[in-house]
């Protein structure tokens, strides 16, 4: 059994705790795509915890965890992150974490490159994480990255490989940036330091998922971002580097002949999205701080207040469509607990014309107006409901009209961040 969960809208839907709700059902959780840029919150009974690279399976002992080769990974950032976790008591060995051979490795003059653009772009930057995402995926179909697979060539084979790489990079660093140039030791220095421990969990990955799959293991692949920032379905190029969608996670992860059998798409009761490009439903002033605070709308990974909106319909529709989801977990409906009554972004007006179709085109959207109606709101705490029955008749009304809207069947509704506090419908 294979199923992914992934992002409806922008990210930050709050795939993280779902997946670790849900990686109780799941012998294996993986990681397919991204990067550090990635910051899935999960909150349970031991603390909470951020998790940028590592699968948010990581939290259950008995769960395995896979990175795969869709994946670019920053080994100093890795290393730290697990160092962190088993700081927490959270135990991670061989057995419980595998790491593709084929997956990339995010370099630190990637990391400088990005850094180095966005300052370049200044004022038209693109709202990068500056995490070096973008230059590795280039490098990657460039074929000028090295993979974890590197990490084991004898050291001399290494240095060449590593030499002609820097040597590469620095026609950019210094000849475009005029910045000083990497230095082959200090690089090889680094994949000594932050590879070596790694390499334990280096393995065949696909191998491992054939065998489980065939074995009826269950596999979890876990997304992060959403459908708007997958690279080819996202608003270009306000998008991620990499393809976020369900279709994308059995390649990703390894598996690449299988097809996904259930998609849960992660879908937010309102709109959120960090960085640049159009967010055709986007509010400002008094009413955009007021649900930017009660949601704590401000970037898991960089710390950037997010903007906010309320839900919209048109890119949830197509959130769903391009997902291909078979059912819904809609996340952090008590957020919306303080307002009288509740906007939804229902059709975009574009040169005139409404329309329930979303388009990525960023010159229509740019110019598209959201139409807005109001629901009316529950005004009391709802966090303490876990079933149907709990909730008030006007947040059921606000639920069933997000299912007809998005034309997908909501299962889960989640009522505060930590694991318990949900139901399913
Ligand atoms: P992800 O990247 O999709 O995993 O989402 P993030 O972790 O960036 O953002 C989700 C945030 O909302 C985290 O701080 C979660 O702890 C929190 N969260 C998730 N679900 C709920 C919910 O139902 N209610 C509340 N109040 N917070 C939630």
């Amino acid at each position: 059994m294979l199923t992914a969960v992934v992002g409806i809208n922008w990210g930050d839907e709050g795939k993280g705790r779902m997946v670790d709700l849900l990686a109780e059902k799941s012998d294996i959780v993986c990681r397919y795509q991204g990067g550090n840029n990635a910051g899935h919150t999960v909150i349970n009974e031991r603390g909470k915890f951020i998790l940028n690279l590592l699968p948010s399976g990581i939290l259950r002992p008995e769960v395995t965890n896979v990175m795969g080769n869709g994946m670019v990974i920053d080994l100093q950032h890795l290393c730290t992150e697990i160092q962190k976790l088993a700081d927490a008591g959270v135990s991670i060995t061989p057995k419980n974490l595998k790491i593709s051979d084929k997956a990339v490795i995010c370099m630190p003059y990637h990391v400088r490159l990005d850094c180095l653009e966005e300052e370049r772009l200044a004022d038209k930057k693109y709202g990068s994480t500056r995490r070096g995402i973008s230059p590795v995926y280039g490098d990657k179909y460039m074929k000028k990255a090295l993979r974890m697979a590197d990490l084991f060539a004898p050291e001399d084979v290494l240095y060449e490989e590593v030499k002609e790489l820097v040597e590469y990079k620095n026609l950019t660093i210094e000849g475009v940036y005029h910045a000083e140039g990497e230095k082959t030791d200090a690089i090889m220095q680094w994949l000594k330091t932050y590879g070596e421990p790694l390499k334990p969990y280096v393995c065949d990955v696909c191998t491992y998922l054939d065998e489980a799959d065939k074995a009826g293991k269950t596999i979890m692949f876990e997304a992060q971002l959403g459908v708007l920032r997958d690279i080819d379905f996202g608003i270009y190029p306000y998008t991620s580097s990499s393809s976020t969608i369900a279709a994308y996670a059995p390649i990703g992860a390894g598996i690449p002949g299988r097809h996904v059998d259930y998609t849960l798409g992660i879908m937010k009761a309102y709109s959120t999205c960090v960085g640049e490009g159009p967010f055709t439903c986007e509010m400002f002033g008094e009413e955009a701080e007021a649900l930017r605070k009660a949601g704590g709308e401000y970037g898991a990974a960089t710390g950037r207040p997010r903007r906010v909106g309320p839900f919209d319909a048109v890119a949830s529709k197509y959130g769903v469509r391009m997902q291909g989801a078979t059912e819904i977990a809609l996340t952090k409906l008590d957020i919306l607990s303080y307002l009288d009554r509740i906007p939804v972004c229902v059709a975009y007006e574009i040169e005139g014309k409404r329309t329930t179709t979303f388009t990525t085109d960023r010159v229509k959207l740019a110019e598209a107006r959201p139409v807005i109606e109001y629901l009316e709101g529950w005004k009391c705490d709802i966090s303490g409901c876990r079933k149907k029955e709990d909730l008030p008749a006007a947040a059921l009304r606000y639920i069933e009209y997000i299912e007809k809207a998005a034309e997908c069947r909501i299962r889960y509704v989640s009522v505060g961040a930590e694991r318990s506090e949900y139901l399913t419908l």
